[in-house]
């Protein structure tokens, strides 16, 4: 039984995709949630708006993962406006390709401070904020686990270093009775990542189940992890890829 009633949370890059999703799914489930989001104001407001359809309060901000100054702000906001804060979700996330012998060093260093320092950086503002019961839950990627293709060596280097931010910080904050988790979708139906794209062909043939997951598969794993029934779940890796890693 997921009962979120009374949660706050903060979703990174809710205005689409698996991030909307799951911000809401959490308010399907019960949680007010804040959301941020970069360049995508009117479809933003279409997920605040079905979170109010939910019966929850919604809370919109607009502010680019890449700018410290922007993720500091973001958390206060969100405290602010729902009274404090109990779930983190690092969503937000943007893709590069192209090998390493042609990457560009400035889109390399912005993939990672948006992929890598920002989730950093959103749980260290909202670690003070977090009570016995609380939860920090990012968006991996199966390509941190494994890479079976060339071309995106950059962008599986900055999921697979949420493997060991996952785990590291749940051994800091496991005394706080904080759990820290990581789901690693497998691929995914969005804008990122169409199911009728170029490769999607290729990359069903990766699955077990023969197919993309839909955002909300992800979401689920995400909700059951941020609920109490997960209370004893803490440093762990979820997978969430139709069999792509088995
Ligand atoms: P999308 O590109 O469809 O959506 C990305 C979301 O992140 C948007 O809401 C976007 O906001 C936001 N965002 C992007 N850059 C920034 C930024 N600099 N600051 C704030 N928000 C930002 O991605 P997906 O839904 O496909 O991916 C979501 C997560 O799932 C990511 O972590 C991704 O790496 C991971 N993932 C996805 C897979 C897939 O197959 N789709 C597979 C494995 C992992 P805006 O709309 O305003 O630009």
């Amino acid at each position: 039984m997921i009962d979120l009633n009374g949660k706050r949370a903060l979703v990174t890059g809710g205005s689409r995709g698996i991030g909307a999703a799951i911000a809401l799914a959490l308010a399907e489930n019960g949680a007010d949630v804040a959301f941020t989001y970069q360049r995508s104001a009117e479809k933003a407001e279409a997920v605040a708006r079905s979170i109010e359809s939910a019966g929850r309060r919604a809370v919109v901000i607009q502010a680019d993962s890449a700018d410290p100054e922007a993720i500091a702000r973001s958390v206060s906001e969100a405290v602010a406006a729902l009274g404090g804060l109990d779930i983190l979700v690092n969503s937000a996330a943007i893709g590069l390709s192209g090998t390493i012998a042609d990457i560009d060093v400035n889109e390399y260093q912005t993939l990672m401070d948006i992929n890598v320092r920002a989730p950093v950086l959103f749980a260290k503002a909202v670690i003070p904020h977090l009570a016995e019961g609380g939860r920090i839950i990012s968006i991996g990627s199966g390509l941190g686990e494994r890479v079976p293709f060339p071309g995106v060596t950059a962008y599986a280097m900055s999921k697979a270093a949420l493997t060991s931010f996952t785990r590291g910080l749940s051994r800091e904050l496991g005394p706080n009775g904080v759990t820290v988790n990581l789901v690693q979708p497998g691929s995914t139906d969005t804008d990122a990542n169409p199911a009728d794209g170029a490769s999607a062909e290729f990359q069903r043939s990766l699955t077990s189940l023969g197919r993309f997951g839909e955002p909300h598969e992800v979401a689920s794993a995400v909700v059951f992890l941020a609920s109490p029934t997960a209370s004893v779940i803490t440093g762990a890796i979820l997978t969430a890829g139709g069999g792509a890693l088995a």
